[in-house]
């Protein structure tokens, strides 16, 4: 949750699921909504037996690893280019020295 807090939603691994409501047994109390962070805690909250976990449609794999989670976070946000040129900036500096 601190990543999604702090901006990064994109870049983060999410649940293969998301909560589906069943309107003909909800009564609206609004006691999920408390508790919903697409992890299916809101499921047990719910007395009607309304809510149901689905497969998400779109899922995406986890980065591999913490680099490859970085890139994608850049390339999200459209920062790739900009970190890269650093990047290459950087070395050509020390190569000088
Ligand atoms: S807790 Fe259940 S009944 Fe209440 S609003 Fe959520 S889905 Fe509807």
């Amino acid at each position: 949750m601190a990543g999604v807090q702090m901006g990064f939603e994109e870049g983060l691994a999410k649940t293969p699921f998301l909560a589906a409501v069943d309107e003909a047994y909800c009564d609206y109390c609004g006691e999920c909504l408390k508790t919903c962070l697409g992890c299916g805690a809101c499921i047990p909250v719910c007395e009607e037996g309304a809510i149901s976990l689905v497969p998400r449609t779109h899922h995406r794999r986890p980065p591999k690893n913490e680099g490859r989670m970085f890139a994608r976070i850049l390339w999200e946000r459209r920062r790739i280019g900009p970190f890269i040129s650093e990047r290459i900036r950087r070395t050509l500096r020390r190569v000088r020295r």
